[in-house]
């Protein structure tokens, strides 16, 4: 039977009032047993909730009366009470499949779980998705949700997912848009297999099959030195170029059917490219930032106006239901990266400010370089921006968010004291690095920095 732990009561809630305590069970809320915070959230929204709680290995009941949609106050262990469904596809480019020997054994779950996807923006492939997933999706209005397609071709579906129901599993995405559930999609491009024709008539096949999707991202493979596919390679620059090219042509022909455009490259593909970035406003309302889609041209856009004094509008950064779910903890990207704020004061000199270097990825890098000058100038302290190699990972793996301690750690060692070392909050989840490392661990005191422009700007200033 599943159950749902608590781990935090809030002071002064319903939940206290009524006397829960973290470490109880919940078994049943109105009679019926939860399987995810999903139908907890239903339940409870009710203003008389009666909760069936196990503590000690004792069952009782408690009852809460409260108004209707206020929260109860408890924060769980869990989203899923249940068993996570897990995927049973094999990509080539699981990014699961090519981390190093001995990282922790969460970071190994692979999901494919529309309640997940739901509630966290997961991608799902719904292999696995059932008739009773839909009816529950379309009575409870689970949306929006995102579904990886990869390829709208059957073959080479199933061949990129490695699942003979690959070539199948995307009628469940048309059923879903056919009833009004807004789907965003993803294409992992890797070259040779889904790029070039296969990519355009993958756009192709959306326009045809599916144009009530909200937003495809088209996003690379990441190679990390641990792969063992043999076929899973990064783009070269050409390919890269070639893709831009394609989403270009497609995102004309998506304005002029549907009005909008759809399709959207990943920041990466204009740093292979070596191309600008576009302006904001050729992404929307940025639907996919959170996959990479946009987070340059809006980071740029921030600083800027921090810079000039203005508000920047804050777009993009999707909460969804995770916004409004009393009890679920924060899991998987959208866990919250950290808590610390601290700012190291160091004087080379009486009234010389101290030094800073930017500590980020190789991408990162390549992003502030177009505002190094204005940070300089904002800082008044000699300013420099560090690309760290993540060496930890290898391969093509430049992101920032995947660098780990040891390579911060690597970094800060070589660099000289007395300097103010800037680090951006995407490395942590939880306040750990992926390798379990915290910023405790680095030989010198970091700042940790929100991931925005805005936040940069104000971590310079004197
Ligand atoms: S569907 Fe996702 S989790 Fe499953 S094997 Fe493919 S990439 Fe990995």
């Amino acid at each position: 039977m599943p159950t749902a732990r608590v781990v935090a009561v809030a002071p002064g809630s319903p939940a206290a009032a009524a006397g829960l305590l973290p470490g109880d069970e919940l078994l049943t809320l109105n009679g019926e047993m939860v399987r995810d915070v999903i139908r907890y959230q239903i339940q409870a929204d009710e203003p008389r909730v009666e909760l069936e709680v196990r503590r000690g290995g004792l069952e009782q009941l408690v009852l809460v009366e409260k108004d209707a949609g206020a929260p109860l106050g408890l924060d769980l262990a869990s989203a899923v009470f249940d068993r996570v469904r897990t995927c049973d596809n094999h990509c080539p480019f699981c990014f699961i499949y090519q981390l190093p020997p001995g990282m922790r054994k969460s970071l190994s779950l692979k999901d494919d779980d529309y309640r997940l996807s739901f509630l966290y923006g997961n991608f799902t492939t719904l292999t696995r998705f059932t008739e009773a997933d839909l009816e529950r999706v379309l009575t409870e209005q689970l949306s929006p949700l995102y579904v990886s397609i990869h390829s709208t071709d059957p073959d080479t579906r199933a061949r990129l997912l490695r699942n003979r129901r690959g070539a199948t599993s995307l009628r469940w995405l048309a059923a879903l848009l056919d009833a009004g559930i807004e789907v965003h999609g993803q294409v992992v491009v890797c070259p040779g297999i889904n790029d070039g024709d296969v990519l355009d008539d993958t756009l192709l096949g959306v326009l045809d099959r599916f144009p009530g999707l909200a937003s495809v991202g088209i996003v690379p493979l990441g190679v990390s030195d641990h792969t063992t596919e043999l076929e899973m390679r990064p783009h070269t620059r050409a390919e890269a170029e070639r893709v831009l090219d394609i989403v270009d042509a497609w995102q004309s022909r998506f304005l002029a059917a549907l009005g909008r455009r759809v399709a959207y490259a990943s920041d990466e593909y204009f740093l292979l490219a070596d191309r600008p970035f576009p302006a904001l406003d050729a992404y929307d309302d940025l639907p996919q930032h959170e996959n990479g889609i946009g987070m340059a041209t809006q980071f740029v856009g921030e600083v800027r106006a921090e810079l000039a004094g203005e508000i920047a509008a804050v777009q993009g950064t999707r909460t969804g239901f995770f916004a409004w779910v009393d009890g679920a903890p924060a899991e998987g990207y959208r866990a919250p990266r950290s808590t610390e704020s601290v700012r190291v004061e160091l004087r080379t000199t009486p009234g010389a400010p101290a030094p800073i270097t930017i500590l980020t990825g190789a991408y990162g890098a390549q992003v502030l370089g177009s505002v190094a000058d204005d940070l300089s100038a904002v800082a008044g302290a000699p300013l420099r921006v560090v690309p760290v190699a993540n060496q930890f990972f290898g391969g093509n793996i430049s992101v920032t968010g995947l660098l780990t301690g040891p390579d911060v750690a690597r970094v800060l060692t070589d660099a000289p004291a007395g300097e103010r070392f800037l680090l951006p909050d995407v490395v942590l989840s939880n306040g750990r690095f992926l390798d379990g490392s915290t910023p405790a661990d680095l030989p010198r005191p970091v700042e940790i920095v929100a991931t925005d422009g805005a936040s940069l700007v104000r971590a310079l200033r004197p």
